[in-house]
């Protein structure tokens, strides 16, 4: 197929799909009705993915696809998702340096930011009485 064919069947597929777009602007269904049922059907689909892969360790953490709100303040919304997701310098570093993870003090489990805000008994009077 040459160069002249193509472009002749390119420009014939680009005036169907303007005649399909101008008959569907006719259609008694508004554009934006059609985005919306698209959009949810494409947003509970990947919902669905979310809630049935078997490796998704961050299920624990988020189990809605939907955006979390965000703080105003860049830096104390960067801190937060830290702790939401658990990977800290404090409880990850070990993973760079080569060493083993650093153990809880007080009950010797694994020091992890779920750990240290609500697990161990030796903690959490720390936090309770801070708020
Ligand atoms: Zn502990």
């Amino acid at each position: 197929m040459d160069s002249l064919s193509r472009r002749y069947i390119s420009n014939g597929l680009a005036v169907n799909l303007a005649k399909y777009a101008t008959n569907s602007l006719n259609s008694p269904v508004p554009v934006n009705d059609v985005k919306k049922y698209v959009k949810s059907i494409l947003h509970s689909k990947w919902q669905s993915q979310w809630d049935h892969k078997d490796t998704n360790k961050l299920h624990s953490i988020k189990r809605l696809i939907a955006c979390w709100p965000s703080l105003p303040i860049r830096k104390l919304d960067a801190f937060l998702t830290t702790l939401r997701v658990g990977h800290t310098r404090f409880t990850h570093r070990h993973m760079l340096l080569g060493e083993p993870a650093p153990l809880c003090t007080a009950c010797q489990s694994q020091m992890i930011v779920l750990h240290i805000l609500f697990e161990c008994p030796q903690l959490l009077p720390l936090f309770l009485y801070r708020s």
